[in-house]
């Protein structure tokens, strides 16, 4: 079975656990951990990052930073995981669904303005396999109005909108390193990205239950004590010298991904031109990742019988996001502004195929060929 996902390994993950396991160091914020925030603030570069247990944790990070209320309004797309949601329900806020774009399954920025109300205080653009939502567009909307943007970048790192890199240009970004992400740090990770300075001191508090610790560590105060409400947003030093093995890897990582992609595109291309399926479009001034590879089909009959018969080729081809409006939890914390024109129709044409750092060029090969029989 060609499997749909495999979690990046390097090689090196090994050897960096065993150094952090002698160090007698293994919460959180460690030489690793220190290493792999040095890494991302240079490279992104971003004013300051901070690894956290999941991106589920970085966006409940952000709500918080942010101030969410109860009462309070958060705009973003149903297409989503439900961490984009709950990370702002947890702070009672309303989500205010809005349609997304056919072409990118992202956002659709023209609709945005119109779901403002006066409760609306954030808008949560998220980067749909790697690939950037119209954030020039998101950021003037957000400017005008007031609000702050919160980057649902889970799969976006490495991409980059305009030569920005995803994660960097709204005021807080997060980035996952689940083990289904293009960089895991051990199975579960993330990261918080800062882009307004204005919440760097905050975040490193509530991130540490909610005490000055990091400024004790660093001599700025003599004792450190209860500062502000809290929680547990560090990764352990384990989890970070995984990612450190991965991060020294990081263009290499991505190469391999685009290669994969690159051919799964070039081959699949005919199909799309005689109008049988289609495929994702990279907007002009995005680059991606290859997070993602998906095809775009009639429906939900034809679905699942392409992945019937991939499954009968031995090849675990997947679906994606059932849309949170028509969840419960959706319809209980959410309401949808507007027509869904797209959301649930599009969402039911998507078929994701096996995507991973050094998936076989022979899988590869299977694969199209096993497509290419689907559809002849
Ligand atoms: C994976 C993912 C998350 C959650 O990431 P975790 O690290 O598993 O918490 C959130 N949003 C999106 C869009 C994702 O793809």
């Amino acid at each position: 079975m060609i499997p749909f996902n495999m979690p990046p390994c390097t090689g090196a993950e090994e050897q960096y656990i065993k150094q952090a396991l002698k160090s007698n160091k293994l919460s959180g914020d460690g030489p690793f951990g220190k290493r792999c925030q040095n890494w991302f603030e240079k490279n992104l570069p971003a004013k300051k990052t901070l690894l956290t247990p999941s991106c589920t944790a970085a966006l409940e990070l952000a709500a918080i930073l942010i101030d969410i209320k109860p009462g309070d309004e958060v705009i973003m797309p149903s297409y989503t995981f439900v961490s984009t949601a709950n990370a702002f329900v947890l702070r009672g806020a309303k989500i205010v669904f809005v349609d997304i774009r056919p072409d990118t399954m992202n956002i659709d920025e023209s609709l945005i303005e119109d779901a403002i109300t006066p409760s609306t205080r954030a808008i949560v653009p998220v980067h749909y396999a790697g690939v950037a939502c119209e954030m020039d567009t998101i950021m003037a909307i957000a400017e005008r109005h007031n609000l702050y943007v919160v980057e649902d970048a889970a799969q976006g790192m490495m991409s980059s909108y305009k030569g920005r890199a995803l994660g960097t240009i709204g005021h807080l970004g997060a980035f996952s390193f689940h083990e289904t992400k293009n960089y895991t740090s051990g199975g579960e990770g993330g990261l918080l990205i800062i882009n307004d300075e204005q919440f760097a001191e905050r975040a490193e508090v509530i991130r540490e239950k909610g005490t000055n610790r990091s400024q004790f560590f660093r001599g700025m105060v003599d004792k450190y004590q209860w500062v502000d409400i809290g929680s547990s947003y560090l990764p352990s030093e384990l989890q970070a010298a995984y990612l450190w093995a991965q991060l020294e890897h990081a263009t290499e990582i991505n190469e391999s991904r685009l290669n994969a992609w690159q051919y799964y595109w070039h081959h699949i291309q005919l199909l799309a031109e005689q109008g049988r399926i289609e495929l994702a479009t990279i907007p002009n001034g995005c680059t991606h990742n290859g997070h993602m590879f998906y095809l775009k089909i009639s429906g939900l009959k034809e679905r699942t019988a392409l992945l019937e018969h991939l499954k009968s080729k031995g090849i675990h081809a997947v679906f994606h996001y059932v849309p949170l409006h028509t969840a419960k939890a959706g319809a209980a914390f959410g309401r949808f502004h507007g027509e869904d024109r797209f959301t649930t129709s599009e969402s039911e044409r998507l078929v994701r195929l096996p995507m991973w750092f050094g998936l076989p060029k022979d899988d590869q090969m299977r694969l199209i060929s096993a497509i290419e029989e689907f559809y002849a």
